[in-house]
């Protein structure tokens, strides 16, 4: 496990630690012992005994990045509904997700986390609630995935419990009833969840949006996550089909809906929050809320923009997501920190009233919010803080070295700016407690060719015997299925 590994010095590179006061070395050396950070500052490292060196010359040294939201079994469907939006895209995606197993599941996590470490990330979450009957320990060949990949995991036991009868938009076969969730739950931290300092699985429990899940779900998962210690998750103001969805059934939006179940505070993180009012992001400012930005997915399904500026004035922990590979085909963390600076900087039109009290467009966000977001940011959202999302003597060595001597970066004189702006740099080193994942960008704890074997059988166990039709729109035959209102439940 962590310990594994033996001193670890990193000499001669530029260092972003991402701590409170923003401190920054143009040229110094961390020193990694026990798979923690033992010392780190600027100049040369001191001598260590037994210690492998690595030359940093030419390299930014940054905390490994955090990525806040991902459905990593979505990594074997990509590439499906491409011109859909979320309600028509998860309305074509949940017949093939029926069909999972836990080793498609397993090849699928695996897959996806091996990327995931290529692109810089050292702790992920996983949202996962697709629980289909009789397909296998799912969450824990996630588990079993991470711990082969050697990732940091906060993987959630997800959940749906209202199909399309009740009124919900999964079809019935794809949800599961509320004692089942709620004893998968307890079983989920009862087997993986590790409380203690260094942990390397966290479990969260993550009911999965409020237009798939019961109101006493919700309430209910709430109450048991917090009797156990664990923290929750789920899907928030994604979408204005979601808005227009919680107002026909519960009379309010979203965030109000959350807040009326005892939803909102600080061991809760969200993903999305692209629609919220200013009052609402002053709630989850206020409340110590978490969101997940996960900018790329929502450009790819045309959501919106969620307004990052006005969070992050406002309190709000925000952390970056690569949200699941089937709305986010690219599943790249380190491309998501320019993707959070563009998307902050292009809302600038006369309907972002979130933002404006804040700075827009051009600075709307910089580099280093980014770099923050990205790192101590999802840290805060994962409650691990005090332990990772930053460099600091005694957190863990969770690291990840970024070359920018070459081409795509050659030149550029601010290294915080090279990573942010540029092209996604090679990784020179990933550690994770101090055991190297990856190393000149290669994988170095499982052959990346068995992995995308693997990966090629996963995704063709799912695919429907005839081959998707060309991309949408949803031919008028055969529409979107209308979501019917449920009589208002009693709160
Ligand atoms: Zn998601």
């Amino acid at each position: 496990m962590t310990g594994a590994a033996g001193p670890l010095v990193i000499d001669g590179a530029a260092i972003a630690t991402v701590d409170a006061l923003g401190t920054e070395h143009p040229e110094g050396h961390a020193v990694v012992v026990d798979g923690r950070i033992a010392s780190l500052g600027p100049g040369p490292a001191p001598p260590v005994d037994g210690a492998r060196t690595v030359d940093g010359t030419g390299c930014l040294l940054t905390p490994g990045l955090v990525n806040t939201h991902h459905h990593l079994y979505q990594w074997a469907t990509r590439g499906y509904a491409l011109d859909s939006t979320l309600f028509e895209w998860l309305t074509e995606l949940y017949p093939i997700w029926a069909r999972v197993t836990q080793d498609v599941v397993g090849q699928a996590a695996a897959a996806g986390l091996a990327w995931l470490a290529r692109s810089g990330c050292t702790t992920t979450t996983d949202h996962h609630y697709l629980f289909p009957r009789g397909a296998g320990d799912l969450l824990g060949s996630t588990v079993d995935a991470a711990g082969r990949i050697g990732l940091r995991f906060h993987p959630t036991r997800g959940s749906m419990d209202l199909g399309r009868s009740q009124g919900g938009l999964p079809p019935d076969s794809v949800v599961e009833g509320l004692d089942e969730i709620l004893a998968a739950s307890q079983d989920a931290v009862q087997r993986f969840h590790d409380p203690a300092p260094g942990a390397m699985v966290r479990v969260a429990l993550a009911p999965c949006s409020p237009f798939s899940v019961s109101t006493e779900l919700l309430r209910q998962s709430a109450a048991l996550a917090r009797t156990l210690g664990v923290r929750l998750h789920t899907h928030l103001a994604e979408t204005l089909d979601e808005e227009e969805y919680c107002r026909d059934k519960h009379g309010c939006t979203p965030v109000e809906y959350l807040d009326k179940l005892g939803w909102l505070g600080d061991d809760v993180w969200l993903a999305h929050a692209v629609h919220l009012a200013q009052a609402e992001i002053g709630r989850l400012g206020a409340t110590g809320t978490g969101v997940a930005h996960c900018p790329s997915s929502n450009a790819r399904l045309g959501a919106g923009t969620a307004p990052a500026r006005a969070m992050l004035d406002a309190g709000v922990p925000v952390g970056l997501g690569v949200d699941g590979a089937a709305s986010q085909e690219a599943g790249r963390l380190v491309d998501e920190l320019r993707q959070a600076l563009y998307s902050a900087r292009s809302r600038v039109d006369g309907r972002d009233s979130a933002s404006a009290s804040g700075p827009a467009g051009s600075k709307a966000l910089s580099a280093r919010e980014a770099l923050a977001m990205a790192t101590i940011g999802g840290a805060c959202c994962l409650g691990r803080d005090d332990e990772i999302g930053s460099l600091e003597p005694g957190k863990l060595a969770d690291l990840a070295l970024w070359r920018l001597d070459g081409l795509g970066h050659a030149g550029i004189a601010d290294p915080v700016a090279a990573l942010v702006f540029g092209s996604a740099p090679p990784l020179e080193l990933l550690t994770v407690g101090g055991r190297v994942i990856v190393e000149r960008d290669e994988l170095r704890t499982a052959d990346e060719a068995a992995l995308t074997a693997d990966l090629r059988r996963a995704s063709k166990a799912v695919r429907p015997h005839s081959p998707p039709p060309p991309t949408s729109p949803v031919p008028p035959t055969s529409p979107v299925p209308q979501i019917t209102p449920v009589p208002q439940i009693k709160e």
